[in-house]
């Protein structure tokens, strides 16, 4: 896509990836729904099974309409190359497992979506891999947990559930001056928002079946960086079979040409909301990076365009109040999954945080009464009604 390099995101998010067909043809990019390819003479037949070129010869190992969206996500986030997996867990758990072996250790923040301790735990410490996992910050300490075998710094920012911001540029000028990996799962701030490789990351991972598909009916995962740093992760998805099929990647497709549109009235809806969270005589406290008041507000406005769309408050009454609110939401859905233009609400507390001891939690900053929304693109006025109504309820019963 180096000819689409100069245009602004939002063309990019249309138009990067597209297949160039000089005699017109589709206005879309078609999908290619097929397992395998079809070769007019043997010669095509061996070219194509030396990956010449790459996407027509079997659909594990790539596939045309894969390739059109991995071809704009690799636009959007300034990379020379991105490659599409069934899940955001399968990018993930691919990268690690290309890059790490047996006696490698990975220094990490310790707010991670759930999902990627329990890899730590269950797939990377029985074949050697380790993992410390710090307290998060703006500035985390990582360096005092960095080993002579530490080879990546792993961190997400925005967090999940709490939306904690990790400084960047100083987790990269780290890696850089320690000679390590600097890897981000991203998912929370879309390269829309946030793009981490111009900062100095090496490498970033995103569940597309947030924003980047943002229509909450897909599960799809990315990996973009440095063609150093895909070419292994693209061998080992063949290996794996973790790839995405092609009706998914279409879908993945149309949806992110729709991303910056989205994501930037989602993010307003939220930081709208967030300041009426704030002033609700039931709420105890509001997590959201665009409230000035927030650990990570500076960072955040140095290296976001906009604060996101995801925020999370703890009611005054605790596992209670929130059960009762979320029961008394009309428009708002209660869900786990995140990143849709619909809004919905979770309470990590018993969810996402499930496996982790109430101690913990309460550590992290997880309360039992901590709600998390996923801010969607509904009319801010229809959101506030709904969520004020539910909550005055709960300030009714208090008093
Ligand atoms: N990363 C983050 C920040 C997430 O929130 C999630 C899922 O919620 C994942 C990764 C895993 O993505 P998937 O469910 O697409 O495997």
């Amino acid at each position: 896509m180096s000819e689409k390099r100069d245009l602004r995101p939002e063309t990019l998010a249309v138009h990067a990836g597209k297949r160039k067909d000089p005699s017109g043809g589709p206005l879309v990019d078609p999908i290619f729904e097929t397992a395998p390819f079809s070769f007019a003479d043997p010669a095509a037949l061996a070219r194509a099974a030396q990956r010449d070129p790459p996407d027509a010869f079997y659909t594990r190992e790539g596939n045309p309409t894969v390739a059109c969206v991995e071809k704009k996500l690799a636009a959007l986030e300034g990379a020379e190359d991105a490659a599409l997996f069934g899940s955001g867990m399968a990018a993930i758990s691919t990268a690690f497992l290309a890059h790490l072996k047996a006696g490698d250790h990975i220094v990490a923040t310790e707010d991670l979506y759930g999902g990627t301790p329990r890899l730590f735990r269950d797939v990377l410490e029985p074949i050697g891999v380790t993992a410390t996992l710090v307290e998060t910050s703006p500035r985390p300490a990582l360096e005092q947990a960095i080993r002579k075998e530490t080879r990546w710094l792993y961190v997400e920012s925005p967090t999940n559930p709490l939306v904690k911001i990790v400084d960047l540029e100083f987790v990269a000028n780290l890696a850089r001056r320690r000679g390590l990996t600097a890897v981000i799962d991203g998912t929370f701030a879309s390269p829309i928002l946030q793009r981490p490789l111009a900062m100095g990351f090496d490498l970033v991972l995103h569940s597309a079946t947030k924003y980047l598909n943002g229509h909450a009916d897909v599960t799809a995962g990315f990996a973009a960086g440095s063609a150093r740093m895909l070419e292994p992760i693209r061998e080992r998805r063949v290996r794996t079979g973790a790839i995405l099929d092609p009706l998914a990647a279409f879908l993945v497709n149309r949806g992110m040409k729709t991303l910056s549109l989205r994501v930037e009235r989602q993010a307003q809806n939220a930081l709208s909301l967030s300041e009426t969270l704030l002033a609700h005589p039931a709420v105890e406290r509001v997590h959201y990076p665009g409230l000035p008041s927030h650990a990570g507000h500076e960072a955040a406005r140095r290296q976001m365009k906009a604060f996101g769309a995801m925020l999370a408050f703890d009611l005054k009454g605790g596992l209670e109040s929130a059960q009762t609110f979320l029961s008394r939401l009309k428009l708002v859905s209660l869900a786990t999954s995140l990143g849709s233009v619909e809004t919905t609400a979770d309470m990590p507390w018993l969810t996402s945080h499930r496996f982790v001891a109430p101690e913990k939690k309460r550590a992290l900053g997880i309360q039992d009464g901590t709600i998390r929304l996923s801010v969607g693109a509904e009319s801010i006025e229809d959101l506030r009604e709904d969520i004020e109504g539910a909550l005055s309820s709960d300030v009714k019963r208090k008093t």
